[in-house]
Parts: structure tokens; C-alpha cells; sequence
């Protein structure tokens, strides 16, 4: 058996709860002479000893001497008995939910701040950071009651999402108004006698279901019937219109390989010319084995990339650092065209040639202010290479802006 390595911390705090006197009898505290707890927590920010000793009051007779107060500061650090702390948590969950960034992903992100295995991380995903958002949820009743109340009942959508790996699927139902979640969870089977356990407790609110929606599961429509006898019924609109929006995603693809083919042709050389600061071998990528390489700097994740515009360049970056913004903006042209659409709304074509037309744009600025002659190079080539497209992006504009009316309607 392995000895798990010892985390040293870098900081010992010890709390003392906030509250200086009894509630009871309003006379000064004294402090406990043990610690109610005392644990290492992993933070993103660094390895905390933190302990906390409880206060009680000083009078035998009174109520509070029997009282063990805690500080509310440090339960604001990890849940009880758990040793990640919660910005661990959030970010985890962050991740999942805006980025959906895999188990693998967020790994590897995470090792640099914390020791952890993936399974772990998946762990503290599905058995911590979920189970409180459902917390959350809760704290919602009120507003749903509103909705209710204004409605004559609630309207909901059931779904499952596609597992990772062999996982169960996760399934939820949510009020359509609020899109607050009133249940949701994994079901290792998707037949008629799982859905019909999962939408039962449904019947003991104290409102009615007045319709639900959802795709077309075999085995859901007739527990929902079953259940939920007096409810409407409805499939899901996404998928009339991804039926509506074939043309359109047809044509806006035919597009995407266009565009895609002309800027590879214009600029292509161009941008997979990086200037390369450092001579490592960038072409190696494995770090273990007999002989394993020395670990570098943990690579930009790509989501912050797809996500931030490129840097503007400051007029002070010379040398390495404006190095560093052309090799920003030749990745950040590499990701765009590999973008992937997801009709009926996200269509891929109109959006590279959109986005393609910014980076162009902010590119001429740059060139006006550093006479790069790279990016003079970039500016011209990607705007050769959109011009012919220019016509049909903008009909792909106007039967996007239909099919947004259409879902509007
Ligand atoms: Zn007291």
C-alpha cells in the first residue's frame, strides 16, 4: 500500500466565532480549551491548517453554557468533513456548466493549485458541487409558487443529456418560466418504469402541471400520460425548427468549406508561421517514462482562447512581447476556422465569416500602429479571402434572423 504524501501547509489559522457575548444572557464568552475541528483544506490559493475553537458562555445556569459556538468564517472555507475548499468547488462546477470542460480538462487545470486525482474530480462534480446547486434551487419555492400562482400552474421541460463514457444519464425537469430546476438526476435506465419514479413526486406539489415538454424518449410519453393524466403534452420545438433550418444549415455549411478553403489559401503559410521564442521541442510531448522531460508551464486552456478577443497590442511591445501578440492572433485565426456550428441557431459558416471579419478589422489597427509587415500580410489575405463570401453571408444573416422569428412566434 502507498503512503499518501504529506501536504504541508502554508498557513496554520485558527478561527474564533464571530460572537463576542451569550445570546442568552448577553455576558462575555470564554473559549473552549479543544478544537471543535482541526483539518488541512486545499484551497486554489494555497495549503490551509484551519481549526476551530468553539466559545460558550461562562454560566453554568444559563442556556448558552450548553451551547458550542462556532465561527462563521471558517465553515466558509470547506464543507464539513471535506478538504477542498469551496472555491475549489465553484470552480469545478464552472467549468462543467459554462466551459464544458471534461473531467480530464479540469484535471489538468486544477493540478498546478491542488493535489487531486480526476476521480476526484468527478467526484466532488457530481456528489458535492451538483447536490448544492440543488440546495440553491430550493431556496427558490417562493418565486415558483408566484409562477403558479400567476400561471394557474407550471409548465416544465424534462431532459437528459448524453453521459460521458458509459455514465448514467443525467436527467432533469425544469420550470419553463423560471427554468428553475425542480428535479433533476442520473438514471442508469431510460425505460417507462424509471421515468414514471422520477416524474412521481410531481403529484405531491400543490400545484397543477398544466403541460410538459420534451424530445421523444421511448418509454417518457407514456409515463408522462401515466403520471401526469391531465397534463398537455408537447415535443420539443428545437427540433421542428433544426427541421425548418435544414436549408439554411446546408447552405451556411457549404459556406463554412468555402471560406475555410479561401483563407487557407490567402493565409495559410502565414499562420502556421509562428515565431518561436524558445527553442524547446515543441513537437514532444511526453514528460514521463524512464527518461521523462522536465514538465513546463501548464498550456493556455483553449476555452479562455475561444473566448477573449485577441489581445490588442500596447504601442510599448517590442521584441518577444509583440512576438507574443502576432502569435496570439495567428492562434486565435487557427481556432476560428475550426469552429463547429450546432443549428438551428449556431450556424458555423455565418459565424467564421463574421468573426474572421472582426479579427481583419482589429488586425488593420494593429498594423496602422506597428507597420508589421506579417500582419499587413494577415489583414489583406483574410480580406480577399472573405470578400467573395461577403454576398452570402448576408443572405445567411436574413434566414437566421427568420428562423429567430419563427422561434419567436
Ligand atoms: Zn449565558
Amino acid at each position: 500500500m502507498r503512503t499518501p504524501k504529506r501536504l504541508y501547509a502554508q498557513q496554520r489559522l485558527i478561527y474564533q466565532p464571530e460572537l463576542l457575548t451569550c445570546p442568552h444572557c448577553g455576558d462575555l464568552l470564554v473559549m473552549c480549551n479543544y478544537l471543535a475541528w482541526n483539518k488541512t483544506v486545499q484551497t486554489l490559493g494555497g495549503v490551509l491548517s484551519v481549526a476551530s475553537r468553539p466559545g460558550r458562555c461562562p454560566h453554568e445556569t444559563c442556556a448558552g453554557s450548553r451551547l458550542r459556538l462556532l465561527s462563521a468564517a471558517a465553515q466558509r472555507i470547506a464543507l464539513p468533513h471535506a478538504t477542498y475548499g469551496y472555491d475549489v468547488l465553484v470552480r469545478i462546477g464552472w467549468w462543467r456548466s459554462q466551459h464544458h470542460a471534461t473531467y480530464r480538462e479540469m484535471h489538468a487545470e486544477l493540478a498546478s493549485h491542488v493535489r487531486i486525482s480526476v476521480a476526484h474530480v468527478s467526484y466532488l462534480y457530481q456528489q458535492v458541487s451538483l447536490p448544492l446547486l440543488a440546495c440553491h434551487e430550493r431556496q427558490h419555492r417562493d418565486r415558483l409558487a408566484q409562477i403558479a400562482k400567476a400561471q394557474g400552474g407550471l409548465i416544465l421541460a424534462l431532459d437528459g443529456l448524453a453521459p460521458e463514457g458509459g455514465e448514467p444519464q443525467l436527467w432533469f425537469m425544469r420550470e419553463r418560466t423560471s427554468g428553475l430546476t425542480l428535479r433533476s438526476g442520473w438514471l442508469s435506465q431510460q425505460d417507462h418504469t424509471t421515468f414514471e419514479a422520477f416524474l412521481q413526486p410531481l403529484t405531491q406539489l400543490e400545484w397543477p402541471i398544466l403541460a410538459v415538454l420534451s424530445d421523444k424518449q421511448t418509454g417518457l410519453m407514456p409515463a408522462v400520460t401515466k403520471v401526469l393524466p391531465k397534463s398537455r403534452y408537447q415535443f420539443c420545438q428545437a427540433h421542428y425548427l433544426r427541421h425548418l433550418a435544414e436549408p439554411l444549415a446546408e447552405a451556411d455549411s457549404a459556406c463554412k468549406v468555402d471560406l475555410r478553403k479561401a483563407v487557407r489559401q490567402q493565409v495559410g503559410d502565414v499562420i502556421r508561421n509562428e515565431p518561436r521564442a524558445t527553442p524547446a521541442p515543441i513537437g514532444v510531448l511526453t514528460v514521463t517514462g524512464l527518461l521523462p522531460s522536465p514538465i513546463g508551464p501548464p498550456p493556455a486552456p483553449l476555452a479562455r482562447e475561444a473566448q477573449s478577443p485577441p489581445p490588442s497590442a500596447s504601442p510599448a511591445a517590442t521584441g518577444p512581447e509583440a512576438d507574443e501578440i502576432v502569435t496570439s492572433l495567428f492562434r486565435h485565426t487557427r481556432y476560428l476556422l475550426t469552429l463547429k456550428g450546432r443549428p438551428p441557431f449556431r450556424l458555423a459558416g455565418l459565424e467564421t465569416y463574421e468573426r474572421l471579419d472582426h479579427v481583419a478589422r482589429v488586425r488593420l489597427a494593429l498594423v496602422a500602429e506597428r507597420y508589421a509587415p506579417r500582419l499587413a500580410q494577415l489583414s489583406q489575405g483574410l480580406q480577399s479571402a472573405l470578400s467573395p463570401c461577403a454576398a452570402t453571408s448576408q443572405a445567411l444573416q436574413q434566414g437566421a434572423a427568420w428562423l429567430r422569428d419563427i422561434a419567436y412566434i
